[in-house]
């Protein structure tokens, strides 16, 4: 089917307004959230009623788009509890419905007026054929499996008319997304309503039957042995072949995050589209880029089953901790007037001496140094060699930043 090629949304989690307004200066396109009932991520913090309409509005404000996420599993007697969560929002103008139930579409049609419905990866949708079912039920969207090949996404895309979405950074699951019950069996909290306690992510030992008290260790690194745990999915380095294949939508994942973690992601692939859109997304960009993704908390990176032939990097999960090359120190606090400066809300501890990061909206990140701390306190303000938590402080080296910026000092 012929298609206009046409660069993709950049389609950003929140999960607090907070967080959604840190998504949508960065560059965001489209954000998704949740509310308090029916999603996959039901130990956030998620909108209330009243927060998901502010939300929409906000972004609406912005010309972004605001999806709602109803895309948890529905049992039989869930059915009445949905439909009045329905009608309590169905006053709120949102943009798409992330859906896996096929409860959830028939519903959605009853109570809002023809609804943008957005196929959740919880489906897990492998083929043109499944894309197409979805569309003959009136899916305007299908985010695909993320265990798909890149040749048969393009495939896909080729054989339908709705658009293909793509998970292209974030945690991944160990089994197919989503569809676990490791959660479950270890921790009692079902994954498939929203409750997972990550099991994945454990440390495990090997324990005989008969010797339930005795743990011994398997050294997988020197960690210790986290068989289940995969690495976080990056597809920077391929985003130029997903563009060109005509991929409609980039998803971001974690609803969990901070604003921190959500500003620098976006940050990175809302340049990426913009080197892509002017072909200049060469090696010495995507390497200047990698670079600023590493900055962010992660595990260590892989392009996912989508790029990989063999699977050995999705095998090798050893020392899949937590890399934290940066620590996050800093958000603007609005200006003092005192000092005509803007006032900065420590996060982690600094200290005069060491050289800062901001990053802000579209622009590159600059590097100051600092030389003198001022903290704010009731105006008793006095100088300082060390800025900690909570702290609010004035940065002399600093200029005039921007509202969203960020903050970051190389640990
Ligand atoms: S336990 Fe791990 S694999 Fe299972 S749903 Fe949670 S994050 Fe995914």
């Amino acid at each position: 089917m012929n298609k206009t090629k046409k660069m993709p949304e950049l389609l950003v989690p929140a999960g607090n307004l907070k967080t959604l307004k840190y998504a949508v200066e960065y560059g965001a396109d489209a954000v998704y959230i949740g509310g308090k009932k029916f999603n996959l991520r039901s130990l956030g913090n998620n909108f209330s009623v009243g927060e998901l309409e502010e939300a929409v509005n906000y972004c609406h404000d912005k010309n972004v788009k605001a999806y709602i996420t109803l895309n948890s599993i529905i049992f039989e007697n869930e059915i009445k509890t949905l439909k009045k969560y329905l009608s309590e929002i169905n006053h709120i103008n949102f943009d798409g419905f992330i859906i896996s139930d096929p409860a959830v579409i028939k519903l959605i049609k009853i109570y809002f007026k023809n609804p943008n419905i957005h196929i959740s990866t919880q489906v897990n949708v492998t083929n043109s054929f499944g894309v197409n079912l979805y569309k003959e039920l009136g899916a305007k969207r299908v985010n695909i499996a993320r265990e798909i090949k890149f040749e048969d996404l393009k495939k896909i895309i080729k054989n339908t008319d709705i658009e293909i979405e793509v998970f292209i950074h974030g945690a991944l699951c160990i089994s197919y997304s989503g569809r676990c019950m490791l959660s479950k069996y270890m921790a009692g909290r079902d994954a498939n309503k929203g409750e997972c306690a990550h099991s994945c992510r454990w440390k495990y030992y090997l324990m005989e039957e008969e010797r339930p008290n005795l743990f011994f260790n398997i050294v997988q690194d020197n960690k210790g042995t986290f068989i289940y745990n995969s690495r976080d999915l990056c597809l920077l380095p391929k985003l130029d072949m997903l563009v060109n294949a005509g991929v409609s939508a980039f998803k971001i994942e974690g609803r969990m995050k901070t604003e921190n973690y959500i500003a620098q992601t976006v940050w990175v692939y809302k340049k990426a589209l913009e080197y892509i859109k002017n072909n200049e997304f060469d090696e010495n960009k995507k390497n200047i880029l990698m670079e600023e993704l590493s900055k962010c908390s992660h595990r260590n990176y892989t392009l996912g089953f989508m790029f990989l032939n063999d699977y050995k990097e999705l095998e090798d999960n050893g020392d899949v901790g937590y890399v934290k090359n940066y620590r996050f120190v800093g958000l603007y606090n609005g200006i003092n007037e005192k000092y005509n400066k803007p006032e900065i809300l420590v996060k982690n501890q600094f200290k005069t001496g060491e050289y800062m990061e901001i990053l802000e909206p579209l622009k590159m990140p600059v590097k100051v140094k600092i030389n003198e701390i001022i903290i704010i306190k009731n105006n008793n303000d006095f100088m300082s060699n060390t800025a900690n938590p909570n702290d609010i402080v004035i940065l002399k080296d600093i200029g005039n930043i921007n509202p969203y910026a960020i903050l970051r000092i190389k640990v």
